[in-house]
């Protein structure tokens, strides 16, 4: 069993990785965005709480977004371990984690940090708000969201580092490039590790 974390800004390419990832190693990729996203199309009760807090950029309520993953969990694609995309976004909800996976007899084994420097952030953001459409992808809810990274997620790269799991990964280079130095990493834990 093995659960990653992925950490970094929005448009870092937590999300491309994880899919890469996910396809991989045959573990799932359990993105709280894309399952928010799923429940706003569908218009499910779920989708309606979370839609102000997205449309705006903000974090959705911990009791609504904790209460999603630990359902995500129950699913038996996840028996092997999953690779976390957007979830935890702070220091709460990476406690929640920690005792959500205690739960099932595992723990957070690797954290990537992809590094990607803020301006290159906006100019992927805006660009991928012409090709998906995102309506959290305009330039004002960006630069929310870039303001609720630092104050919120950011926090999560020193309680890590901490704890001695966090790998830092130059997320400004091609998705190949980016996705080897991941499953590199993977592969050296894999080892150490049993
Ligand atoms: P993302 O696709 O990861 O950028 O997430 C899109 C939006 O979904 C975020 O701006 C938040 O409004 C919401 N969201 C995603 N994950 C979380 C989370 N772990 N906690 C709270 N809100 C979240």
């Amino acid at each position: 069993m093995m659960h990653i974390v992925m950490l970094g800004a929005p448009g870092a390419g937590k999300g491309t990785q994880a899919k890469i990832l996910e396809a991989k190693l045959g573990i799932p990729q359990i993105s709280t965005g894309d399952l928010f996203r799923y429940n706003l199309k569908n218009e499910t009760e779920l989708g309606l709480l979370a839609r102000s807090y997205m449309d705006k950029g903000e974090l959705v309520p911990d009791d609504v977004t904790v209460k999603m993953v630990r359902d995500r969990f129950t699913q038996s694609d996840c028996a092997d371990g999953a690779i976390l995309d957007g979830f935890p976004r702070s220091p709460a909800q990476a406690e929640v984690l920690d005792t959500l996976l205690e739960g099932r007899d595992g723990r957070v084994d690797i954290v990537f940090l992809i590094d990607v420097e803020q301006e290159e952030l906006i100019r992927r953001l805006l660009q991928r708000a012409e090709e998906q459409g995102r309506v959290d992808d305009t330039e004002d809810v960006i630069r929310n969201r870039m303001v609720v990274y630092q104050e919120n997620t950011a926090p999560l790269i020193a309680f890590y580092e901490d704890r001695g799991l966090l790998i830092r990964i130059d997320g400004e280079r091609s998705v190949e490039a980016v996705n080897a130095d991941l499953i590199t990493e993977v592969a050296r834990f894999a080892v150490k590790h049993g």
